[in-house]
């Protein structure tokens, strides 16, 4: 695989401790990225149907997301609180996961900095980050069965609050959680489409994508721009930037 990579080699014939690898931090050429595109590319599996990618998990939040909210009865102003909390908690998790597994390999989640940094990072680069073909969805979205992982995960939170006696706390919660995970995906999956895109041209996207955009300038990505969403959680522990470093 050409994915860059920088640190240890594996010349040894020992299992390799990947574990402080560091990820090249200099962007690629565009004969190296075309490269690497015709590899990944080539490494899409027979049975991958982009669409079903996009649609299905997203499809199945969006079912969650209905069944919690028809579930809600009686529901006291003050609970509604429960939505602006979890999204500003969502917001930081986010914020801290980017930095802490999809930059850096943790050895409980390494498919997800194998993903992300030597993959999507070393692709898409602030200045062309556009998808060419829809099997590159793959190299943009969430695995399937991530996404589906997180909302089974929201759900048995869901009904775990419900069991503790707090049903509408639980259904919002649910339902929150949810709408930001499959946010996330739609999100980031339109910052990445071609900027004639009708999406790519609405102003907020615009705006949410620039800044998705400059993170990945490969010299700042381990630090700078770590939401993917809004980037509230950027402005609070100040790691914003408005351009990439010349
Ligand atoms: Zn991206
Ligand atoms: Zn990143």
């Amino acid at each position: 695989m050409i994915v860059a990579r920088s640190g240890a080699g594996a010349s040894s014939g020992r299992p390799i401790d990947r574990s402080r690898e560091r990820p090249l931090e200099a962007p690629l050429s565009l004969e190296r990225r075309n490269a690497l595109r015709a590899e990944l590319l080539a490494e899409t599996p027979r049975w991958y149907v982009p669409w079903a990618h996009l649609l299905v998990p997203s499809a199945f939040g969006i079912f969650a997301i209905a069944a919690a909210i028809a579930s809600i009865r009686d529901l006291r102003p003050l609970v509604l609180l429960t939505v602006p909390a979890v999204y500003v908690l969502a917001n930081a998790f986010e914020w801290w996961i980017h930095g802490a597994a999809l930059h850096r390999r943790h050895p409980l989640a390494s498919v997800l900095y194998d993903q992300h940094t030597p993959k999507h990072h070393m692709l898409y680069l602030t200045e062309d980050m556009a998808m060419r073909d829809a099997r590159e969805y793959r190299l943009v979205l969430i695995p399937a069965y991530g996404l589906f992982l997180i909302i089974v995960g929201q759900i048995g939170a869901w009904l775990a609050l419900t069991w503790a006696g707090a049903p509408n706390v639980a259904a919002l919660y649910a339902a929150t959680a949810i709408a930001y995970a499959v946010s996330y995906e739609w999100l980031h999956f339109s910052y990445h489409l071609p900027q004639g895109h009708p999406v790519a041209r609405n102003p907020i996207i615009r705006r949410l994508a620039r800044h998705h955009a400059i993170h990945h300038d490969p010299r700042i990505m381990q630090r700078k721009n770590m939401n993917v969403t809004v980037p509230l959680m950027d402005w609070v522990m100040g790691t914003t930037v408005d351009r990439a470093p010349s």
